[in-house]
């Protein structure tokens, strides 16, 4: 049986840590892997959760199973985190990629003849995903490589295009792997596209709180469900928690009735039984416990704002070391990452020369640099590219 097995092609990120870890040089810069990195280089526990792990720890009498849809306050907790005053079904996930994949799985119980329309680009697993689901996918233009913002024209005329019932992939802020987001007249053109093609939106929503906010990084999503008669967000903890191993996320479903939710219960029995609880509580403890609550928010504003002042060090570097506003995009980009629009070549040389790592389609991981790496990472783009 086994010998019928093909090779699985390599995780290129995994590859690339690999890479980073057996240089032996001192000065290098991992810019590589999709984490947030505090100024000494480490992903620390979030002090709320730390201190929500501590009061689990001493009230929790039982781990009996919980509810096959998840821990009811975790999920009115995240309902009322993603979406606010909205409502909709919904189950708790290991991770934001439990609830992709669960939420693909609902759309082929109910249209397995639906395309789903991704950007391009967009995050590696969402075709894998797509492809091991069975479903139909095709993409839609996003990004402007010359530029390094939208191609707004490319997008909305290949929205246009789309089925009644064909789903469309959005990333509801921080845009991965571009760092490029949608503004606020562009959510509205989509809703409007959306809403008069006939097709559902599925929000990838997995930064929550490294773009403008909190509450400001949901505001798009929470009009848009308003704005069509269905749609879907899978929505991830990993990052904003900082709970990246306890795998926790969530899918919402908005309209449609009881038979929704019915639905995504039974997608959970059959993946798993039972989703992970260990993430969900803490969370919901979190988001139930007000003094937690307001730590939470306030260490995640303080881990947005670092980023974002390390995005204007990096554009007001840049501007100087290669005299020109060809990267001015980097202190409008959003959230973990930017895609620089360097040539695969530019990109090596920034490794076998400079010790500087990142994705070969030129991602780099902001949260990887600090105040001491933001010149030495612009003097190396100013000479790979000069
Ligand atoms: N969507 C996007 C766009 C992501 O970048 C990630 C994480 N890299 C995820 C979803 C899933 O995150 P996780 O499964 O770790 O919660």
């Amino acid at each position: 049986m086994f010998d019928a097995l093909r090779p699985q092609a390599p995780d290129m990120i995994l590859r690339l840590m690999q890479m980073f870890r057996d240089d032996p040089r001192g000065g290098k810069v991992d810019l590589g892997v999709g984490v947030y990195r505090d100024a000494t280089g480490r992903t620390p526990v979030m002090r709320a959760v730390r201190e929500a792990g501590r009061r689990m720890w001493a009230a929790e009498e039982t781990k009996v199973y919980t509810a096959m849809p998840g821990d009811p306050a975790f999920l009115d907790a995240m309902r009322r985190l993603v979406l606010g005053p909205d409502t909709g079904a919904a189950i708790a996930t290991p991770g934001g990629t439990g609830a992709l994949r669960q939420a693909f799985e609902l759309i082929r119980l109910a249209r397995p003849d639906a395309t789903i329309w991704l950007p391009d680009p967009t995050w590696p697993n969402h075709p894998a995903l797509i492809s091991a689901v069975g479903l139909r996918q095709a993409t839609y233009r996003y990004f402007d490589t010359a530029t390094g913002g939208l191609d707004v024209d490319g997008m909305m005329a290949d929205l246009e295009r789309v089925a009644a019932g064909d789903v469309i992939l959005l990333h509801g802020c921080c845009h991965n792997p571009t760092g490029a987001d949608l503004r606020p007249a562009h959510w509205a053109h989509v809703a409007r596209i959306l809403a008069h093609r006939g097709a559902l939106p599925l929000i990838d929503m997995a930064y929550q709180g490294f773009g403008e906010g909190v509450e400001d990084d949901a505001l798009p999503t929470r009009r848009l469900v308003t704005q069509v008669p269905e749609a879907l967000i899978a929505a991830s903890c990993s990052k904003n928690f900082g709970i990246y191993r306890e795998r926790t996320g969530v899918l919402i479903a908005t309209g449609g009735g009881d038979v929704v939710q019915d639905n995504l219960t039974a997608l959970n029995r059959l993946a798993y039984s039972f989703p992970p609880d260990h993430g969900a509580r803490l969370v919901a403890t979190v988001l139930t416990s007000a003094d937690l609550e307001a730590d939470w928010r306030a260490e995640l504003d303080g881990i947005r704002r670092g980023m974002v002042a390390l995005r204007e060090a990096l554009a007001v570097a840049l501007r100087a070391e290669c005299r020109s506003d060809r990267f001015g995009f980097v202190a409008e980009h959003r959230g973990m990452f930017s895609r620089l629009g360097l040539s695969p070549a530019e990109v090596e040389a920034l490794r076998d020369r400079h010790g500087i790592y990142m994705l070969g389609d030129s991602r780099m991981n902001v949260a990887g640099l600090t105040a001491d790496t933001v010149p030495v990472l612009a003097r190396a783009i100013a000479q790979v590219t000069a």
